[in-house]
């Protein structure tokens, strides 16, 4: 367990400090921004779709070390994923961290998202955590307005 717990801080410690993907997209087909008026942090994502695979991300923004490091983990983790992969690692994300009506999450599909497990015994950082896949949803959704994680839903309505 405390293995774990090392690897889960050294890992959104080397996110949080080195930001993969932290640039404007210049060929972005969608983009949205997310804010968490409970801790600060303000997050734009980029998405460059082609077809219905995500070919590009990239994220700029500010905020705690938690949304900072989920960004660009979520990042990381999207290229080359299809809208529907994107939108099935969203739920299994959203599981882990709130386990909603007891709902499983699949750490197989998540690979190394799973570390931020550990946030679930913080509820004030779920919300870090959760917002750049809430704000992702609101770039695939093609919504224009700013989403802030004092108005999420869990439902995902994207086709
Ligand atoms: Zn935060």
């Amino acid at each position: 367990m405390s293995e774990l717990r090392e690897l889960y801080q050294e890992l959104i410690l080397d996110h949080s400090k080195k930001p993969r993907n932290f640039r404007v997209l210049e060929k972005a087909t969608h983009k949205s921004e997310g804010y968490n008026p409970l801790c600060g942090d303000r997050i734009t994502v980029y998405l460059q779709i082609e077809g219905d695979t995500i070919r590009d991300v990239g994220f700029q923004g500010s905020g705690c070390a938690i949304s900072k490091a989920s960004t660009s983990m979520m990042t990381d983790h999207l290229k080359g994923k299809t809208k529907t992969e994107a939108q099935k690692l969203f739920k299994n994300f959203h599981n882990m961290l709130t386990a909603e009506g007891g709902a499983e999450a699949d750490k197989d599909l998540l690979g190394k998202l799973a570390v931020f497990s550990g946030v679930s015994e913080f509820p004030v950082r779920v919300k870090c955590a959760t917002l750049p896949w809430h704000t992702l949803r609101a770039g695939l959704e093609g919504s224009a307005q700013t989403v802030s994680t004092e108005s999420f839903s869990t439902e995902w309505t994207a086709g």
